[in-house]
């Protein structure tokens, strides 16, 4: 008999009953307005962004409107102008070249391994290009962020995380984010922790913090934010910093703050469902598993594998007959842009060279979301399907 699969890859779990009643609170007393507070009352947004930099060991955390504006926020922030090069990855989601871009920066790509990180040898090739790397952990791979920083910290580069998918991740035990200056995140619905919209911005350091603050939209309420520089770091800057709006609300906040506080819980229970399906998966000929180091502590809410020099014609039998059995599939690497296609090449207000190492492995992308919807037996199925699919093609390539 034929197995298939029923589940829906793009359904997460309901939002935990705390957060429904805090959120039921909030829209109770109306005070939705991060700055709108009762006296004496600290808000949801202050107490969430306390909690996020409790949880990650920064010294600052500020709750924003999504991941995307913590990123340009942070790009504004240390002060990138118009026309100034800024790298980043290959290999990455639409809305962090867009965040370069959205303050008229100007996106240079370094490559993508087979580990699916950043080319550490493109990025030395390249660091006299830019002063800033705007660093994608994209699918939640960690580069070794020992070397990455040594050669940024060598080359005088200023590092941004995108922790988008490495919320809860660590490099050594070093939570991801806490590497570079500033690490960005985000809450919007298939990330960790789900608001809808949403993220955040982490640092440690004062005046960049006091920008970033007053550029979400402080007006000059910054006092009422959760953590913040000294008073005199904002006399420093708030003349100069424009207020480019895109605060979080208490609302989120009161949705966000138990879904932090069951975060490492759900995390365990990704990477149950990660270890059974990338089981299921290993063996197969055809297929490349990618590896983990051992350094890296990774959250597995999306696994990926690659089909190496695979046809697209074949790569695009398998996610087909993939689909027929209900296990939805993404191919990152077609060509035209479709869904959540992540090659460098399909943004075209950037010129990029062309990078034949890099294409091989775009080419071969494939990528599953592992919703925590999913029992662990669900993981069992799919990877048999996967499996079985991956097989049938594969040897009539042959
Ligand atoms: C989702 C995502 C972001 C930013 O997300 P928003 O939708 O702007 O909150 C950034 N980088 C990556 C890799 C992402 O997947």
């Amino acid at each position: 008999m034929t197995e298939i699969f029923k589940g829906s890859f793009t359904q997460q779990e309901p939002i935990p009953e705390d957060g429904i009643r805090a959120a039921m609170e909030v829209l109770q007393h109306g005070r939705l307005h991060r700055y709108n507070l009762a006296s004496g009352e600290d808000g949801e947004t202050a107490l969430l962004e306390r909690e996020f930099a409790a949880y990650t060991g920064a010294k600052y955390a500020l709750a924003v409107a999504s991941g995307g504006y913590a990123m340009a926020t942070a790009l504004r922030a240390i002060g990138v102008k118009p026309g100034e090069r800024v790298l980043t990855n290959a290999f990455t989601l639409a809305p962090v070249p867009g965040a370069i871009a959205s303050i008229e920066a100007v996106p240079v790509f370094v490559g993508v391994t087979e580990s699916l990180t950043i080319d550490l040898d493109d990025l030395r090739a390249k660091a006299d290009q830019a002063a800033v790397l705007m660093l994608s952990h994209m699918r939640g791979h960690l580069c070794d962020m020992d070397q990455l920083i040594q050669i940024c910290d060598e080359a005088g580069i200023t590092v941004i995380e995108d922790c988008a998918h490495t919320m809860g991740a660590a490099w050594k035990g070093r939570p991801s984010g806490r590497d570079g200056l500033i690490g960005c995140y985000s809450t919007q619905t298939y990330k960790h922790m789900n608001s809808g919209e949403g993220g955040f911005f982490v640092t440690d350091d004062d005046e960049v913090m006091a920008r970033a603050v007053i550029l979400s939209g402080s007006y000059m309420l910054y006092g009422r934010n959760g953590v913040v520089p000294s008073a005199e770091v904002f006399e420093r800057v708030k003349y100069h910093t424009p207020n480019v709006s895109g605060r979080m609300d208490n609302l989120r906040a009161a949705i966000l703050r138990p879904q932090l506080a069951a975060l490492e819980k759900q995390c365990a229970a990704w990477n149950d469902r990660y270890r059974v399906v990338e089981d299921g998966l290993r063996g197969t000929p055809g297929l490349t598993v990618v590896e983990r180091p051992e350094e890296e502590t990774y959250v597995g809410s999306s696994i990926q594998f690659l089909l190496l020099d695979w046809s697209e014609a074949a790569i695009a039998d398998v996610l087909a007959r993939c689909s027929k059995r209900g296990v939805e599939l993404k191919w990152f690497g077609g060509a035209e842009p479709t869904g959540f296609t992540s090659r460098y090449d399909s943004w075209r207000y950037v010129s990029s060279e062309r990078m034949p190492e890099s294409d091989r492995v775009l080419k071969g992308i494939v990528d599953m979301r592992l919703p925590l919807t999913f029992s662990e037996k669900d993981c069992a199925l799919i990877s048999r399907i996967i499996r079985a699919e991956v097989g049938t093609v594969f040897q009539g390539q042959s």
